[in-house]
């Protein structure tokens, strides 16, 4: 039997009163807002103590045509149900491996909470009319109740039921239709560039952003070139006209610094100086500049960000601003140029090193900051970076600044691991 099947609601096993659970199976490649608005609808509608998010392992209707890795869709399901006590994410199909059969999910889910539980299976109307053809359905309709929303386009009623011969199961026909959102619409918006903000949870956005594997692989033609030393004298030569002269010996410094941390820590050195070169692209804009370089880009960034921020506009808008001038650029670097201004969780080696280097290059004069720069190989990368983060952290709060709620989700994601 197995031995756990989600943090949040193990409990529900031994409890001996009686439970409604509902489980939403699904490939969630990736997960958007109809999943959680559709749990949300039969946990309400169905008086549910608890939902589970079940992501399949390999599907076996949509063979060959998961994008996404089990991991990658595991961890953005954990991502979006974070913020509701009543849902939570079971590994249980991925851990099992192999073609997921809804039939062994429920059974294992029946054995490990008990007779106590009653199992509510929640599916959309497009996966209920083709429920005849599912692994062992006579063994499915003992396991569980049926939860069925209703989808657009796909009708689902008594005459769908007795059509299919599907009288053996319990349906419960929810009211409503949800939202008319898929992963299909997600993933082709994400595969042509279209933002994808408000039809997946914001952090979930950026969770797809870090490793998108719905984007088609940016040509590197050429790419080289952006390496070489005629690619820097240019990009100084702009930088000269963009910051002043004070700026500029800081970007030489993180340069610096980027590329002797990535030395260090065994990451690529030449991607880590050209980041380091172009992190302050933007750096030269007022707030107002930077304000308006966000519509001119139409960036979708955070609207607190934007208004409540602009300090931490110059890095999201630099990578913009860089990946269309510069199309060679990669979009690793990119991501670090973004990146360093307010972080991110779950960050590359590349984003720590270009993030620390710009806190701690030898130009830097603070208290603390040798400190900082003694640590370099002393201890991991994902250290150094947290202790820089947590340097910069208590000086915000030490000059009353605001604080992104992104970079206290940062710090969140890397607290646990990093005690001293
Ligand atoms: P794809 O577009 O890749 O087929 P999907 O959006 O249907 O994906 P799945 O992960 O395959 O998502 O779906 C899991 C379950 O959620 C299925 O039962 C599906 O019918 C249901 N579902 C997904 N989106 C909605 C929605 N907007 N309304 C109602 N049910 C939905």
């Amino acid at each position: 039997m197995i031995a756990s099947v989600s943090e949040r609601f193990d409990w529900i096993a031994s409890d001996e009163r009686p439970h409604r659970v509902g489980v939403l199976g699904g490939t969630f490649d990736p997960v958007h807002v109809g999943h959680l608005a559709m749990a949300d609808a039969a946990r309400i509608e169905l008086g549910l103590d608890a939902v589970l998010f079940v992501p399949t392992a390999a599907s076996a209707f949509k063979e060959g045509s998961v994008v996404a890795s089990p991991e990658q869709r595991l961890s953005w399901c954990k991502a979006a149900v974070r913020d509701n006590a009543y849902f939570d994410v079971s590994g249980i199909d991925i851990e099992r491996g192999g073609k997921t059969r809804t039939v062994d999910t429920l059974r294992d889910l029946r054995s490990f909470f008990g007779e106590h539980v009653r199992l509510f299976f929640i599916m959309g109307s497009d996966a209920a009319r083709g429920l005849h053809r599912w692994s062992d359905a006579p063994a499915l309709a003992s396991l569980a109740s049926f939860a069925v929303v209703p989808r657009a386009g796909h009708p689902f009623g008594s005459g769908e039921v007795s059509e299919r011969g599907l009288d053996a199961f319990d349906f419960c026909l929810l009211d409503d239709e949800v939202l008319d959102v898929s992963s299909t619409v997600v993933r082709k918006r994400l595969a042509s560039g279209s933002s994808v903000r408000y039809f997946v949870p914001s952090v979930v956005a950026e969770l797809i952003e870090c490793a998108d594997p719905y984007r088609p692989t940016r040509q590197t033609r050429a790419s080289d070139e952006v390496f070489g030393p005629a690619f820097e004298r240019r990009i100084v030569s702009e930088l000269e006209r963009r910051v002043s002269e004070r700026r500029l010996r800081h970007i030489r410094g993180v340069a610096d610094m980027a590329e002797r941390l990535a030395h260090v820590y065994g990451a690529d050195p030449r991607r880590a100086r050209l980041a380091g070169l172009l992190h302050d692209w933007d750096k030269g804009l007022d707030d107002e500049g930077a304000r308006r370089r966000v519509f001119d880009l139409g960036l979708g960034i955070d609207g607190r960000m934007v208004f409540d921020m602009p300090a931490l506009l110059h890095g999201p808008t630099a990578a913009e601003a860089l990946r269309r001038a510069y199309p060679d650029i990669p979009d690793d670097v990119l991501q670090a140029v973004a990146r360093h201004t307010a972080g991110a969780p779950r960050m590359s080696d590349l984003d720590m090193v270009v993030y620390v280097a710009d806190a701690i290059e030898e130009n830097r004069r603070f208290p603390g900051v040798q400190d900082l720069r003694d640590l370099i190989g002393e201890v991991s990368l994902e250290k150094l970076f947290f202790r820089t983060y947590r340097h910069i952290l208590a000086d915000l709060i030490a000059r009353r600044k605001r604080i992104h709620p992104r970079t206290v989700e940062v710090w969140n994601s890397y607290v646990v691991d990093n005690r001293d």
